[in-house]
């Protein structure tokens, strides 16, 4: 199965967990802060998910964005999930986008949207996107892990 949420990679870019999933940050980002929220087990839809599980996905979401919000210093931010090929989802492992926004950051506040659909198949990366350097990667996700690990959001 070559499905980049199963592989052990992704874990480099892990900064906060809890229950069933975790947060997982971009290497090429919309905006900075953006971030994946995935569930361990492959599933490809939100409606595979019980309803213990939804609820869990939600809160985590909430928890996490609060975070991001603070670290990034960011007010506003998106949510979107893409279920099912015709809706543009390009991995069959299910996958929230929480991307942080930031006040005159696109002409219209709908334009990130194209941006999401700019990834071809590349879950963390974009052709289409600058990709972070490794070294500011590992600066953002090691800062994320202690801001986590102080919010009690850091389950390893
Ligand atoms: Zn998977």
């Amino acid at each position: 199965m070559n499905c980049p949420f199963c592989s052990t990679h992704i874990e480099e870019f892990v900064f906060a967990r809890e229950g069933q999933f975790r947060a997982v940050y971009n290497i090429a980002p919309i905006f900075p802060g953006h971030t994946l929220i995935v569930p361990e087990k492959h599933i490809a839809s939100l409606l595979e998910l019980g309803e213990n599980e939804v609820t869990e996905m939600i809160l985590f979401s909430r928890k996490v964005t609060a975070m991001l919000l603070k670290v990034f210093n960011a007010e506003a931010f998106d949510w979107s999930v893409q279920d099912g090929d015709i809706a543009g989802q390009s991995q069959a492992h299910l996958h929230m986008h929480i991307v942080l926004r930031y006040p005159g950051d696109l002409p219209n506040p709908g334009d990130w949207y194209p941006l999401i659909q700019q990834n071809y198949g590349e879950i963390l990366d974009s052709a289409l996107r600058p990709k972070l350097k490794n070294s500011e990667t590992e600066r953002i996700t090691k800062k994320l892990r202690e801001k986590a690990g102080e919010e009690g959001l850091f389950e390893f």
